[in-house]
């Protein structure tokens, strides 16, 4: 049965908090706007997203370097980039109530979306966090926390260059995290003050970038697709025209649709040579051993984003009123918890001797093992579906006799005997 889409929003957000996904950051003392904070389960999940990522475009590969810059850069860096001069959004203020809103995310042209107040005058509003380094206040010492990871690639550029050699075309990666002093945080992780992003700098010779544009548009696709984010759900922008951001000459922002409209899941830039220009980097062609500025293809994932695509794609109900089954179909590679190991009864002293070994033997296997043994075995498994937990493994008498355990399947709540040395490979099998 599905969801109204706003009642989808709140029961995600209960979920996730419940469940311990995700917390009000700060909230013992009363929250701060746009941060959150991730429990055992969504940081397991965040994890999981960040370690596929890393495998797929990483790892794999054999022409991506990955890195890991430092939050803190020379402010000069910022200046160079241009966020200095233009990372701004428009901001007005009620003229009435004093709230303050961007200009574009007025529900009405002119009007205060709280109080049906007149706003005020629009003016650029820059959304970089500023802070001072070292001991003296002055102007000389203010550093910025980064509003994007891009900029620590090109600045390493020619340290990776310089290391490794690699010829053209080839990729900077990173996965960190991003500061934004949005005007208004809203929509649960959806646009938050303090995010983590997984970013490419591709670089190329400027005449290939159309075939390498096209080229990452697809393993993009390929990546949402793989992790289990709801494929008719998204859908592909182009921006044209004064939407394109200062560095762009082609972007496509892959939207998903969320509960409170279609937005903004990721986005694929062609940033030129801008950036490595700006910056005065450029690379030795050993071929003709001339310098040339490569130009840069980006693919930007948020990591919250995706997260908050995956609870909102594999949130599912079956069954009806006192059935009702609520359950999150996560891909097996992503869910935070792999399986669960119960014995059935808690106050036998064989069963839980027997269902604790097995349940050592999975967790040195998976890690991701959870022990269960509190209420009947419905409520186990209830609680196991609610954050997505692929396979329950039950020890009952039966197993104590014949060495065989039960298995449950989360999304079919079907069940099958398997005897105790195949289990690891049972899972094994499913997951591939
Ligand atoms: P938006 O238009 O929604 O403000 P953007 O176009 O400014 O986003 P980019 O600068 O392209 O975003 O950032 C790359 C990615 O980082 C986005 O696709 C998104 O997944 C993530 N991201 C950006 N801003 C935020 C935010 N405030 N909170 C959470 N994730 C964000």
């Amino acid at each position: 049965m599905e969801k109204e889409q706003n009642n989808l929003m709140e029961t995600i957000i209960s979920l996730a908090k419940r469940r311990g996904f995700v917390y009000q950051g700060s909230e013992v003392y009363g929250g701060l706007a746009g941060t959150w904070d991730y429990g055992p389960l969504g940081v397991a999940l965040k994890n999981n997203i960040k370690n596929l990522w890393w495998k797929k475009f990483v790892d794999s590969r054999e022409d991506m370097y990955g890195i890991d810059a430092a939050i803190l850069m020379n402010s000069a860096v910022w200046k160079a980039s241009g966020h200095v001069d233009t990372f701004s959004d428009p901001l007005v203020e009620c003229t009435k109530c004093h709230h303050r809103f961007r200009a574009d995310q007025l529900e009405k042209a002119g009007i205060c979306n709280d109080c049906g107040g007149k706003t005020g005058e629009s003016r650029q509003f820059n959304m970089m966090f500023k802070t001072q380094i070292g001991a003296v206040e002055d102007s000389s010492a203010t550093v910025y926390l980064r509003p994007e990871t891009a900029q620590g690639m090109f600045v390493n550029f020619k340290n990776v260059v310089d290391s490794f050699h690699p010829k053209l075309p080839f990729g900077l990666a990173q996965i960190g995290k991003a500061f934004r002093n949005e005007i208004t945080p809203r929509d649960f992780i959806f646009r938050v003050r303090e995010f983590e992003q997984m970013e490419m700098e591709f670089f190329l010779r400027s005449e290939d970038w159309e075939k390498y544009f096209e080229y990452w548009r697809n393993e993009m696709l390929s990546w949402i697709e793989m992790i289990g984010i709801d494929m008719d759900k998204v859908h592909e922008l182009e921006v044209e025209g004064a939407d394109l951001a200062h560095y762009s000459k082609r972007t496509i922002d892959f939207e998903f649709d969320f509960p409170f409209g279609r937005s903004e899941l990721y986005g694929l830039a062609y940033r030129t040579d801008f950036d490595l220009n700006n910056h005065k980097l450029f690379y030795q062609d050993e071929g003709t051993n001339t310098k040339i500025v490569p130009h840069v293809i980006e693919p930007s994932f948020g990591v919250d984003r995706t997260l908050l695509a995956l609870l909102l794609s594999a949130y599912k109900e079956d069954g009806s009123g006192e059935e009702a089954r609520p359950y999150l179909a996560f891909n097996p590679s992503v869910a935070p918890v792999i399986c669960a190991v119960s014995p059935l009864l808690k106050n036998k002293p064989e069963l839980r001797d027997y269902a604790h070994l097995i349940y050592r033997q999975l967790k040195d296997e998976f890690g991701r093992v959870m022990w269960d043994d509190n209420g009947n075995i419905g409520k186990r498994y209830r609680r196991q579906d609610e954050i997505g937990t692929p396979w329950c493994i039950v020890i009952d008498f039966d197993t104590l006799t014949d060495n065989s355990v039960t298995i449950r399947d989360r999304d079919t709540a079907k069940q099958e005997r398997v005897k105790k040395e195949d289990i690891v490979d049972y899972i094994k099998d499913k997951m591939n």
